[in-house]
Protein backbone atom coordinates (compact mmCIF):
# COMPACT_ATOMS: atom_id res chain seq x y z
CA UNK A 1 0.00 0.00 0.00
CA UNK A 2 3.09 2.59 0.91
CA UNK A 3 6.05 1.87 -0.49
CA UNK A 4 9.22 4.58 -0.17
CA UNK A 5 12.41 4.19 -1.17
CA UNK A 6 15.10 7.23 -0.46
CA UNK A 7 12.20 9.23 1.05
CA UNK A 8 13.74 12.63 1.36
CA UNK A 9 12.68 16.47 3.10
CA UNK A 10 15.45 19.07 3.19
CA UNK A 11 14.09 22.84 4.24
CA UNK A 12 15.64 25.89 3.57
CA UNK A 13 15.94 28.11 6.18
CA UNK A 14 17.75 30.69 5.28
CA UNK A 15 21.56 29.56 4.98
CA UNK A 16 20.75 26.08 7.04
CA UNK A 17 19.26 23.11 5.66
CA UNK A 18 16.72 21.52 7.94
CA UNK A 19 17.38 17.53 6.68
CA UNK A 20 13.64 16.66 8.42
CA UNK A 21 13.42 13.30 6.58
CA UNK A 22 16.36 11.51 4.86
CA UNK A 23 16.43 8.32 3.08
CA UNK A 24 13.59 6.90 4.17
CA UNK A 25 13.00 3.48 2.70
CA UNK A 26 10.27 1.82 3.80
CA UNK A 27 6.95 -1.06 2.66
CA UNK A 28 3.78 -1.11 4.39
CA UNK A 29 1.14 -3.89 3.37
CA UNK A 30 -2.59 -3.14 3.40
CA UNK A 31 -4.35 -3.74 6.46
CA UNK A 32 -1.17 -2.83 8.69
CA UNK A 33 -1.17 -1.01 12.25
CA UNK A 34 1.70 1.11 11.58
CA UNK A 35 3.17 3.24 14.68
CA UNK A 36 6.03 6.05 13.92
CA UNK A 37 7.68 6.88 16.86
CA UNK A 38 10.64 8.89 17.84
CA UNK A 39 11.60 12.04 19.62
CA UNK A 40 10.20 16.00 18.98
CA UNK A 41 11.86 16.58 15.68
CA UNK A 42 12.66 13.52 14.72
CA UNK A 43 11.28 13.37 11.13
CA UNK A 44 7.29 11.68 12.30
CA UNK A 45 5.13 14.03 11.14
CA UNK A 46 7.55 14.94 8.18
CA UNK A 47 7.30 11.74 7.24
CA UNK A 48 3.24 11.39 7.79
CA UNK A 49 2.56 14.22 5.65
CA UNK A 50 4.71 12.71 2.89
CA UNK A 51 2.31 9.92 3.07
CA UNK A 52 -0.73 11.57 3.17
CA UNK A 53 0.41 13.35 -0.14
CA UNK A 54 0.46 16.45 1.70
CA UNK A 55 4.07 17.51 0.79
CA UNK A 56 6.36 16.81 -1.71
CA UNK A 57 9.66 14.87 -1.20
CA UNK A 58 12.86 16.87 -1.99
CA UNK A 59 14.17 13.60 -3.51
CA UNK A 60 13.33 9.87 -3.26
CA UNK A 61 10.38 7.76 -4.57
CA UNK A 62 7.00 7.15 -3.23
CA UNK A 63 4.32 4.69 -4.42
CA UNK A 64 1.08 4.97 -2.82
CA UNK A 65 -1.58 2.36 -3.28
CA UNK A 66 0.98 0.98 -6.98
CA UNK A 67 0.73 4.46 -8.08
CA UNK A 68 4.23 6.59 -8.80
CA UNK A 69 2.46 9.44 -6.86
CA UNK A 70 5.46 11.64 -8.49
CA UNK A 71 3.73 10.85 -12.26
CA UNK A 72 -0.08 11.66 -10.84
CA UNK A 73 -2.03 14.89 -12.02
CA UNK A 74 -2.61 17.35 -9.06
CA UNK A 75 -6.25 16.03 -10.16
CA UNK A 76 -5.84 12.82 -9.90
CA UNK A 77 -3.33 12.97 -6.75
CA UNK A 78 -6.18 15.10 -5.15
CA UNK A 79 -8.91 12.77 -6.16
CA UNK A 80 -6.49 9.38 -4.75
CA UNK A 81 -5.95 11.35 -1.54
CA UNK A 82 -10.06 12.21 -0.81
CA UNK A 83 -11.10 8.27 -1.31
CA UNK A 84 -8.07 6.37 -0.11
CA UNK A 85 -6.92 8.44 2.82
CA UNK A 86 -8.58 9.89 6.07
CA UNK A 87 -6.47 12.18 8.00
CA UNK A 88 -6.33 12.54 12.25
CA UNK A 89 -4.43 14.73 13.61
CA UNK A 90 -3.90 16.07 17.33
CA UNK A 91 -5.90 19.22 17.44
CA UNK A 92 -8.94 17.70 15.73
CA UNK A 93 -9.49 20.21 13.35
CA UNK A 94 -13.11 20.75 13.27
CA UNK A 95 -15.44 23.51 12.29
CA UNK A 96 -16.49 24.90 15.36
CA UNK A 97 -19.83 26.49 14.10
CA UNK A 98 -21.43 23.07 12.35
CA UNK A 99 -22.25 19.91 14.35
CA UNK A 100 -20.86 16.33 14.40
CA UNK A 101 -23.11 15.71 11.42
CA UNK A 102 -22.02 18.71 9.48
CA UNK A 103 -18.65 17.91 10.14
CA UNK A 104 -18.28 14.59 9.49
CA UNK A 105 -20.73 14.66 5.92
CA UNK A 106 -18.17 17.40 4.84
CA UNK A 107 -15.56 14.93 2.96
CA UNK A 108 -19.01 13.50 1.07
CA UNK A 109 -19.69 17.14 -0.13
CA UNK A 110 -16.81 16.83 -2.47
CA UNK A 111 -17.95 13.64 -4.15
CA UNK A 112 -21.11 14.81 -4.94
CA UNK A 113 -23.30 12.78 -2.84
CA UNK A 114 -26.89 14.20 -2.36
CA UNK A 115 -27.84 15.22 1.21
CA UNK A 116 -29.80 12.43 2.56
CA UNK A 117 -27.19 10.00 1.58
CA UNK A 118 -24.54 12.00 3.05
CA UNK A 119 -26.61 12.24 6.38
CA UNK A 120 -27.22 8.49 6.67
CA UNK A 121 -23.25 7.92 6.04
CA UNK A 122 -22.31 10.73 8.59
CA UNK A 123 -24.78 9.21 11.10
CA UNK A 124 -23.51 5.65 10.82
CA UNK A 125 -19.73 6.82 10.66
CA UNK A 126 -20.57 8.71 13.75
CA UNK A 127 -22.50 5.68 15.43
CA UNK A 128 -19.18 3.83 14.63
CA UNK A 129 -17.21 5.70 16.95
CA UNK A 130 -19.40 6.09 19.77
CA UNK A 131 -21.37 9.46 19.10
CA UNK A 132 -24.98 8.20 17.55
CA UNK A 133 -26.50 10.54 20.21
CA UNK A 134 -24.84 13.19 19.66
CA UNK A 135 -25.28 14.32 15.86
CA UNK A 136 -26.62 17.92 17.16
CA UNK A 137 -23.88 18.92 19.62
CA UNK A 138 -21.19 21.34 18.28
CA UNK A 139 -17.68 20.77 18.65
CA UNK A 140 -17.86 23.27 21.96
CA UNK A 141 -20.42 21.10 23.07
CA UNK A 142 -18.36 18.00 23.53
CA UNK A 143 -15.50 16.89 25.38
CA UNK A 144 -11.91 16.41 24.38
CA UNK A 145 -12.15 13.08 23.12
CA UNK A 146 -15.72 13.09 21.82
CA UNK A 147 -14.31 15.82 19.70
CA UNK A 148 -11.64 13.61 18.65
CA UNK A 149 -14.23 10.53 18.04
CA UNK A 150 -16.11 13.13 15.72
CA UNK A 151 -12.42 13.84 13.59
CA UNK A 152 -12.23 10.19 13.46
CA UNK A 153 -15.61 9.72 11.87
CA UNK A 154 -15.26 12.57 9.50
CA UNK A 155 -11.56 10.63 8.72
CA UNK A 156 -13.24 7.48 8.14
CA UNK A 157 -16.77 8.33 6.90
CA UNK A 158 -15.53 7.64 3.02
CA UNK A 159 -14.30 4.25 3.51
CA UNK A 160 -10.82 4.93 2.89
CA UNK A 161 -8.21 2.46 3.04
CA UNK A 162 -5.99 4.31 4.96
CA UNK A 163 -6.27 5.59 7.91
CA UNK A 164 -3.07 8.67 8.75
CA UNK A 165 -3.17 9.88 12.51
CA UNK A 166 -0.57 12.68 14.38
CA UNK A 167 -0.44 12.32 17.73
CA UNK A 168 -4.11 11.70 17.64
CA UNK A 169 -4.03 10.84 21.21
CA UNK A 170 -1.34 14.02 22.09
CA UNK A 171 -3.97 16.80 23.59
CA UNK A 172 -5.91 13.99 25.84
CA UNK A 173 -5.60 12.43 28.86
CA UNK A 174 -4.25 8.34 29.39
CA UNK A 175 -7.83 7.12 29.39
CA UNK A 176 -9.59 8.95 26.95
CA UNK A 177 -6.46 8.50 24.35
CA UNK A 178 -6.70 4.47 25.61
CA UNK A 179 -10.74 4.90 24.48
CA UNK A 180 -9.37 6.66 20.93
CA UNK A 181 -6.53 4.01 20.08
CA UNK A 182 -9.17 1.49 20.95
CA UNK A 183 -11.26 2.52 18.46
CA UNK A 184 -8.44 2.97 15.78
CA UNK A 185 -7.91 -0.70 16.76
CA UNK A 186 -11.17 -1.77 16.06
CA UNK A 187 -10.81 -0.20 12.55
CA UNK A 188 -7.52 -1.63 11.75
CA UNK A 189 -9.12 -5.00 12.73
CA UNK A 190 -11.80 -4.69 10.20
CA UNK A 191 -8.81 -4.16 7.13
CA UNK A 192 -7.87 -0.49 7.39
CA UNK A 193 -4.26 0.00 7.44
CA UNK A 194 -3.47 2.85 9.94
CA UNK A 195 -0.47 4.88 10.34
CA UNK A 196 0.13 6.46 13.60
CA UNK A 197 2.79 8.84 15.08
CA UNK A 198 3.03 9.27 18.46
CA UNK A 199 6.01 9.56 20.80
CA UNK A 200 4.16 7.50 23.52
CA UNK A 201 5.11 3.97 23.93
CA UNK A 202 2.57 3.38 26.06
CA UNK A 203 0.27 4.36 22.68
CA UNK A 204 2.73 2.31 20.40
CA UNK A 205 2.10 -0.71 22.29
CA UNK A 206 -1.61 -1.16 19.98
CA UNK A 207 -0.08 -1.40 16.84
CA UNK A 208 1.44 -4.41 15.01
CA UNK A 209 4.29 -2.77 13.82
CA UNK A 210 6.70 -0.07 14.71
CA UNK A 211 9.06 2.46 12.81
CA UNK A 212 11.66 4.82 15.02
CA UNK A 213 12.93 7.72 13.88
CA UNK A 214 15.59 10.00 15.02
CA UNK A 215 17.26 12.88 13.29
CA UNK A 216 14.94 12.14 10.46
CA UNK A 217 16.47 8.63 9.67
CA UNK A 218 14.27 5.58 10.25
CA UNK A 219 16.23 4.01 12.63
CA UNK A 220 14.02 0.58 14.10
CA UNK A 221 11.42 -1.23 12.15
CA UNK A 222 9.84 -4.08 14.33
CA UNK A 223 6.73 -6.05 14.23
CA UNK A 224 4.61 -6.79 17.39
CA UNK A 225 2.10 -8.62 19.25
CA UNK A 226 -0.24 -5.92 19.80
CA UNK A 227 -2.08 -5.00 23.13
CA UNK A 228 -5.66 -5.02 23.30
CA UNK A 229 -7.07 -1.61 23.75
CA UNK A 230 -10.51 -2.28 24.39
CA UNK A 231 -9.79 -5.44 26.95
CA UNK A 232 -7.34 -2.59 28.68
CA UNK A 233 -10.22 -0.29 28.52
CA UNK A 234 -12.75 -2.31 30.08
CA UNK A 235 -10.26 -3.43 33.16
CA UNK A 236 -10.02 0.18 34.05
CA UNK A 237 -12.25 0.88 37.19
CA UNK A 238 -15.65 1.97 36.57
CA UNK A 239 -15.77 5.73 37.88
CA UNK A 240 -12.26 6.19 35.49
CA UNK A 241 -13.68 5.28 32.66
CA UNK A 242 -13.22 8.11 29.71
CA UNK A 243 -16.27 10.18 28.69
P1 LIG B 1 8.27 15.41 14.64
O1 LIG B 1 6.90 15.28 14.06
O2 LIG B 1 8.97 14.09 14.80
O3 LIG B 1 8.27 16.16 15.94
P2 LIG B 1 8.80 17.06 12.32
O4 LIG B 1 8.67 16.12 11.18
O5 LIG B 1 7.66 17.97 12.58
O6 LIG B 1 9.18 16.25 13.64
O7 LIG B 1 10.08 17.97 12.08
C1 LIG B 1 11.36 17.43 11.79
C2 LIG B 1 12.34 18.57 11.65
O8 LIG B 1 12.04 19.34 10.50
C3 LIG B 1 12.32 19.54 12.81
O9 LIG B 1 13.62 19.99 13.06
C4 LIG B 1 11.45 20.67 12.31
O10 LIG B 1 11.77 21.88 12.94
C5 LIG B 1 11.78 20.68 10.82
N1 LIG B 1 10.67 21.16 9.99
C6 LIG B 1 9.46 20.58 9.87
N2 LIG B 1 8.67 21.26 9.00
C7 LIG B 1 9.43 22.32 8.57
C8 LIG B 1 9.21 23.40 7.67
N3 LIG B 1 8.04 23.54 7.02
N4 LIG B 1 10.22 24.29 7.49
C9 LIG B 1 11.38 24.15 8.13
N5 LIG B 1 11.67 23.15 8.98
C10 LIG B 1 10.71 22.25 9.21
MG1 LIG C 1 5.07 15.97 14.79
Amino acid sequence: MIETEGLTRHFQAGEETVRALTDVTVSVAPGEFVAAMGPSGSGKSTFLNLIGCLDRPTRGRYRLMGEEVEALSADRLAELRSRRIGFVFQSFNLLQRADALANVELPLVYRGLRRGARRDRAAMALAAVGLGDRLRHRPSQLSGGQQQRVAIARAIVGSPDLLLADEPTGALDTRTGLSIVSIVQVLNRAGMGVLMVTHDAEVARFATRVLRFRDGRLVGDERQEAADAAAMLAALPPQDQAA
